[in-house]
């Protein structure tokens, strides 16, 4: 009988001093599976010699491979790329920096065995990530359910596996502003939770800054709802209702002689307006913006190097 593939793609920014030592884990907890495998290292346009490192750990296993993104793409973007050159029968997504231990791989393989076609994970907070990480991530999941029809549940993360049939169907989506957890959410099948304590990173520091988390924040939301356009529109019935409202008690005072001549009143309304405005104005505009972008169909990454067989010639994906 032909034994099935396990594919681990894993996207790296700066990771050089994570490396040896992921790939070690990874590699020991694969071996002991009745499986083939391989393990794909995304390079995401690392300056900290993290290609060098990949390029040299062949001889610690035959399974290991990397893609060299031209440039940083950002994290999404190459996890895309990884998915999209992993030919496994399952894909096993991971951070590069051992937040994600490689032993709860077992325990998702029997979910698949099981006939689950995900098997994602979400992180319950550890003591060591600050209160800043876990508060804004705990409003950023309580914005996108209310916001959205996915609904994601709190600290998903990107640590899951993937059946084929799942990676056949991603293979096929061409969107710009990828946020993974949501997509594959929103693709259905059988999936299934498994809860788990992020462990410290072990070397580095994070990559989500935290105009790097606002970004990723507001494209969640923006890739999974047109809500807010509705809320905008929403604000604006509120205050032209207002408005009318208040235009009889304006003639009123009119005609009753009570005209008061303050020009606060009318400046804080002019200041507090403007603002609503622009408020609205910005939020269509980021809608612009993302069709903008999407028309241009650029890729989600472009490939500069790899000793992926496969990959050939196919250095862009569209
Ligand atoms: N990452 C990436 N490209 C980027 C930023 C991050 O490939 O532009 C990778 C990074 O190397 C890591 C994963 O994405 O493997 C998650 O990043 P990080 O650990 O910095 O995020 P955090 O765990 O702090 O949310
Ligand atoms: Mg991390």
């Amino acid at each position: 009988m032909i034994k099935k593939k396990i594919s681990v793609v894993i996207p790296s920014y700066n990771e050089v001093g994570n490396i040896d030592l992921l790939a070690t884990r990874l590699i020991a907890v694969l071996k002991t599976l009745p499986y083939t495998y391989e393990v794909i290292f995304v390079d995401d346009g690392s300056s900290d010699g993290t290609i060098e490192k990949l390029r040299s750990i062949g001889d610690l296993d035959d399974n290991l491979y990397y893609l060299e993104l031209s440039r940083n793409f950002g994290h999404q973007n190459a996890l895309k790329a990884g998915y999209d050159y992993a030919d496994g029968d399952c894909i096993i997504s991971m951070d590069g920096d051992m937040q994600h231990p490689p032993e709860m791989i077992p325990q998702f393989i029997e979910k698949w065995e099981e006939d689950y076609d995900v098997v994602y994970t979400c992180r319950e907070y550890q003591d060591e990530a600050t209160i800043f990480k876990n508060k804004s991530s705990d409003l950023f999941y309580k914005m996108i359910n209310s916001l959205s029809d996915t609904k994601l549940e709190k600290g998903t993360a990107d640590f899951r596996l993937i059946d084929r049939r799942v990676a056949n169907v991603l293979s096929t989506l061409n969107e710009n502003g990828l946020f993974m957890r949501g997509l594959v959410k929103w693709l259905g099948f059988k999936q299934y939770a498994i809860y788990y304590q992020a462990e410290a990173r072990f070397s580095g520091k994070s990559k989500y800054t935290v105009k790097k988390m606002v970004k990723f924040a507001v494209q969640g939301i923006t890739a999974f709802s047109v809500r807010p356009l509705y809320i905008a529109t929403g604000i604006g019935l509120f205050f032209s209702l207002l408005a009318v409202l208040y235009i009889p008690y304006i003639l009123i005072s009119y005609f009753t002689g009570h005209v008061v001549s303050g020009w606060s009143s009318i400046l804080a309304t002019i200041v507090f307006f403007g603002g609503v405005q622009l408020m609205v104005l910005g939020i269509i505009g980021m809608y612009l913006g993302k069709l903008f972008m999407q028309s241009k169909q650029r890729p989600n990454y472009i490939i500069r190097s790899t000793n992926l067989q496969r990959v050939n010639n196919d250095l862009v994906k569209l």
